[in-house]
This record gives structure tokens, sequence and C-alpha cells, in this order.
């Protein structure tokens, strides 16, 4: 706990601020093995563990590791075929306006039924994706579904929906991503203004500057950025100016705790400097009517979370939705 917590803060390098995350991985002599050699693998394995589990943490070996990693070679295994095979769905979630109280958008959220394992949720196969490199692929898949649903929906309906994609760090990082972005706006004849592409602060971890500079390449094709998850991880003035984003999505876990005073402070600190930067703040997994009402209270401009709407195919149930919405903020 103690060398993570020390590596937290960013180390000063030539004036800049490197963020650096540490994955440990434990053996204990003589539980896990007689010899160095013996325990030095499986402390290997450990710390492979603590990077599937999201990283910055540590994990002890336990035998159930081979289990694990079973798994992941798996799901690796599928998501290869995954596309091809038809496996892979969108789902989408509104997003909804305070003042107007109407839904202004959706995010898209993917869906993984494979034939073999079963449906895999997106929080156990992405971070696998992730480091395979196989969210290039299967991002692109997402992206140009999105795009096309964001279009039918111009299309079906009178109301400008946006349409808010996921974007991990190795996609950003990826060559050729503006241009296909740019191609696939051209080929469903969309315009920009109707995208938004949720990042985290971990595109700060690798490769900052590039990461930085094709955000910015993003952001002249016309598309908005929304920093995702924000209060979880660094909370950091310098990564939320450099990526200067038009939203802010306040993370699930502090609204489930905005009852108590921390929280509740971060959130009216993060409202505070958002607003004095016209930047717009979201609260994202609102699940009862107190987090609905504090979040209201606290000014936050957007809301989403399964009390309002959960993730779901698109439209057939947009309008329900919104009557069943505007009835709850009216008991607000
Ligand atoms: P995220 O982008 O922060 O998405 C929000 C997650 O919270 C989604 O989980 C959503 O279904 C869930 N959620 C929404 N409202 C509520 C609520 O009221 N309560 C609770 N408990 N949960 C709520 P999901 O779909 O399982 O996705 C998990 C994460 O996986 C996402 O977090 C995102 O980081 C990643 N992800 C999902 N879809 C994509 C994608 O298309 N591309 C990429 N690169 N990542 C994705
Ligand atoms: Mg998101
Ligand atoms: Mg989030």
């Amino acid at each position: 706990d103690n060398i993570i917590k020390k590596l937290s803060n960013p180390i000063i390098i030539n004036d800049k601020e490197i963020f650096c995350t540490l994955s440990i991985g434990v053996s204990v002599y003589p539980i896990d093995g007689g010899d160095m050699p013996i325990l030095l693998k499986r402390a290997d394995m450990a710390m492979y563990l603590a990077k599937v589990n999201g990283k910055n943490r540590y994990e002890f070996f336990d035998i159930k590791i081979l289990e694990i990693l079973n798994r992941e070679f798996d799901i690796e295994k599928g998501l290869r075929v995954a596309v091809d095979k038809n496996e892979i769905k969108m789902l989408y979630q509104p997003k909804i306006k305070v003042d107007t109280e109407e839904v202004i958008g959706f995010e898209s959220l993917v869906r993984w039924n494979s034939k073999s394992l079963g449906i895999v949720s997106p929080s156990e196969f992405i971070p696998i994706a992730e480091s395979s490199g196989l969210i290039i692929p299967i991002g692109k898949y997402i992206i140009s579904e999105s795009f096309r649903k964001c279009k039918e929906l111009t299309l079906k309906t009178t109301k400008k929906f946006k349409m808010a994609i996921n974007l991990s760090e190795v996609q950003i990082r990826d060559e050729d991503i503006v241009s296909f972005i740019a191609e696939s706006l051209r080929i469903c004849d969309l315009s920009a203004e109707y995208i938004e592409f949720e990042i985290t602060e971990s595109i700060i971890m690798k490769s900052a500057e590039k990461n930085i500079n094709t955000l910015e390449k993003l952001k002249k094709l016309g598309v908005s950025l929304a920093l995702d998850d924000y209060g979880s991880g660094y909370n950091s003035d310098r990564i939320l100016l450099l990526i200067s984003p038009k939203f802010i999505k306040i993370d699930m876990d502090i609204i489930r705790n905005i009852d108590s005073d921390p929280e509740c402070k971060i959130v009216e600190n993060i409202v505070n400097y958002a607003h004095e930067r016209d930047m717009k703040l979201i609260a994202e997994g609102i699940e009862t009517i107190d987090e609905l009402k504090q979040v209201i209270k606290l000014k936050v401009d957007y809301l989403q979370g399964f009390l309002l709407a959960k993730p779901q195919y698109l439209p057939p149930r947009i309008q329900e939705d919104v009557i069943k919405l505007i009835q709850l903020l009216n008991e607000k």
C-alpha cells in the first residue's frame, strides 16, 4: 500500500509531471514455493493478475490464478472472432438535461454474447481487448455501429440526439484513429456535432503528448470530448486543463456516497471548477431518488443512471423513458 501511495503523486522530470502506475505481485515463502525461481515466477503471475484487475494495485499469488489466466486466454480467443460471428451488439443509455428534463443523447455501451462463453461483461473483456490490441478492430466496429445508429436517430426523430462513444487509451494511440473517425462520419453522412467521445484520465499515462495531440485533432473535426469516471483517479486540475473536455462525468462511486460530506464537497468543487471554465457536468450511475435530488441540488447539468433509464436497444422505448423520467423529476 505504501509503495503504491508513494507513486500516486506525479514525478517531476525536466519540469514535466510524469504519472506512473504500479502493479505488484506478491508470493510468500514457503507457502508459494521453496526457492527463488518458483517464488519469482509466481510473483510474476500475481503481477499479471494485478494488471488484468485494473493495474495500480497488488495481488497475492493464489493457485486460482491459473484458472483466471485460462479464462483470460479463452476470452482473448473468443474476442478474435466475436465481430465476425456477429456476437457484438451495442446498447444505448439515455442522458438527460436537468433544466429541460429531456433526453438529449445516448452513451453507446458494448455487449458481448459469446457462443462459447455466454454473456461476458465489458468490465471483464475490455481490459483484455486492450492488452491484446483487439480493441482496435472491435473499437472500429463500435464506432461504425454507433455512428450508424446516431444517423438513424436523426432520420427517425426531429430531435438532435447526441451519441457518446467510449474510447480507450489504446484506441487513441492508434495512428489511424482520426482518419478512421473522419471517414466514418463521411460514410454515414453524419455531422461531427452529434458525436462525443468519452475518455478517461488514463490517456495521460502513456504517450501523453501524442494523445493530447490526437485529442486536439479530434476536436478540430468538430466532435466533443467528455472526461469519464472523474473523481475516481488522479483528479488532477492539470489533466483537466490539458484535455479541456466539454463535459466531465462524475464517477459513479462518488454519486453512490453523495450523502456523505467529503463526496458532496468533491462534487461541489468539481461543479464550481467546471462551470467557471465553461465545462458541463454529467452525473452517471444515479440509482436512487435521493442521489437524483442531491445531484440536482449540486447543480449538475446532465443525468444518467438506472433510475432514469437503463442501457437499451434503440429506438423503441425512447418515448416511454422520457415519460418515466419527467414523472420522476416532477416528484423531486
Ligand atoms: P463507463 O463508460 O463509465 O460506463 C458506465 C457503466 O455503468 C456501464 O457499464 C453502464 O451500463 C453502467 N451504468 C449505467 N448506469 C448505472 C447505474 O445507475 N448503476 C450502475 N451500477 N451501473 C450503471 P458497462 O456497460 O458494463 O461498461 C463498463 C465499462 O466498460 C464502461 O464504463 C467503459 O469504460 C467500458 N466500455 C463499455 N462499452 C465500451 C465501448 O464501446 N468501448 C470501450 N472502449 N469501452 C467500453
Ligand atoms: Mg463512459
Ligand atoms: Mg463512467
